[in-house]
């Protein structure tokens, strides 16, 4: 079976399938190949589903204030239930460093347009009631951010994606990118060859792998994290909280309550375990939950009804790598989502897909400017 495309995607998860949309909406004939059995199986439904514009930099903050917007009017335009809170994202503060260091980058923030400010100690406590108020200096607060569910938003994009012509292949493993003379030619899977003058790569945390394909090296690697959700309360607070202290086995850790009342929550360990073992780990229930409970004793009381551990694919500056290398002409990456790519997939797709249409924004531009492969890697990203 040969057939010719003018796009194809390797990867239907948090960044192939919204960018399909995005690019059949511009009448591009899009083809997106993934070897699981539909959309969203990869490391999109690990995620959590947190969404925030509230980033240190402006690449990620004007794509994910797309995002917001998209996944914001989502339900409104399109029908679909994606589990969308408007809960806003807080991070209280209890050092001095802490609270130096976020408003800084107030500063930086609202100068790419974000709605955040400065919340007291009352509004903190009036934001999530219950919250260990000692030493608490006040902490970040933008409202306008907030959080969906991955495997309904993966479902809704794939649907509207499918309405606007793309096409999906499922159980289907690319195993070797086709080019010739620095050209893109098109795929070659396990059943089959397909041709197409641009290979999008967004293959998550097999991105590296499936990139030496192409004979392009990308500095992605699998970092695991894991994350748990408990029985549902009733509703009593709204925002992600994200607490930026670090514990004794990790940095931060975050959690919000979902539309049905569950808590969902994330830690990142201290050090990093690198690899794509997705075994869930003794330690990590134990240092999350007496962390929460520290912050608001009255988690105590609720049950965990389930643990899981997924894959962050990992750059070493914790910044995407979406790039068009010079090195093969139609060939593409969007790769290196770290924490982020639920967030970041449908105002990346949007973006990725006016330069490939040939025509992309001042904006476009903006965004996809801070994400270049050819960069040093050795800033860092500060709200990872
Ligand atoms: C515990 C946890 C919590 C998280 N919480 C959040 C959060 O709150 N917000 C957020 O924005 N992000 C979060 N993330 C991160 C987020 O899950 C990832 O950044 C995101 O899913 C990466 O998107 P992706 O499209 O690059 O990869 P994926 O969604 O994994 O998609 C890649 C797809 O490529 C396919 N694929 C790979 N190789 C091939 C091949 N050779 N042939 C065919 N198909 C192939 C895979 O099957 C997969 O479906 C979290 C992650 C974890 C682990």
């Amino acid at each position: 079976m040969s057939e010719t495309f003018d796009v194809i995607i390797i990867g239907a998860g948090s960044i192939g399938t919204p960018l399909a949309m995005s690019l059949a909406k511009r009448n591009l004939r899009t083809l997106v190949l993934d070897k699981e059995a539909s959309p969203g199986q990869g490391q999109n439904k690990r995620a959590i589903g947190g969404v925030r514009a509230t980033h240190s930099d402006g690449s990620k903050i004007k794509a994910c204030l797309r995002s917001l917007e998209i996944f914001s009017t989502w339900q409104a335009k399109h029908g679909d239930e994606i589990g969308w809170i408007r809960g806003g994202y807080l991070f209280p503060v209890y050092m001095e460093h802490d609270e130096a260091v976020l408003k800084e980058l107030l500063k930086v923030q609202r100068g790419f347009g974000l709605e955040i400010d400065w919340a007291g100690p009352d509004k903190v406590r009036e934001l999530v009631p219950g919250i260990d108020g000692k030493n608490l200096r006040g902490g970040t607060w933008a409202p306008g951010d907030g959080s969906a569910s991955p495997l309904l938003s993966a479902n809704a994009f794939y649907r509207e994606a499918l309405k606007l012509g793309a096409e999906f292949h499922f159980k289907e493993t690319v195993k070797e990118i086709l080019s010739g003379g620095g050209l893109i030619k098109g795929v070659a899977t396990d059943s089959g060859s397909y041709f197409s003058k641009w290979v999008v790569n967004a293959a998550g945390a097999e991105a590296a792998a499936v990139s030496e394909q192409a004979g392009v090296k990308v500095p992605v690697n699998p970092d695991c994290h894991e994350a748990g959700i408990t029985e549902p309360a009733q509703r009593f607070f709204e925002p992600m909280v994200v607490d930026i202290r670090p514990g004794d086995k990790s940095k931060n850790y975050y959690f919000y309550q979902n539309r049905e009342g569950q808590i969902i929550f994330c830690l990142t360990p201290q050090p990093p375990f690198w690899g794509d073992d997705r075994r869930s780990t003794s330690e990590f229930l134990p240092e999350v939950s007496r962390r929460m409970v520290s912050l608001m004793p009255g988690l105590a009381s609720l049950k965990v009804r389930r643990t899981w551990r997924g894959l962050y694919p990992m750059t070493p500056d914790g910044f995407p790598v979406v790039d068009f290398p010079e090195s093969l002409k139609g060939y593409v990456l969007a790769v290196g989502m770290c924490g982020q790519g639920f967030m970041l997939g449908p105002g990346l797709g949007e973006a990725v897909a006016a330069h490939i249409a040939g025509s992309p924004s001042p904006e476009d531009r903006e965004i996809l400017a801070g994400f270049k492969l050819s960069r040093s890697f050795s800033g860092q990203e500060k709200l990872k």
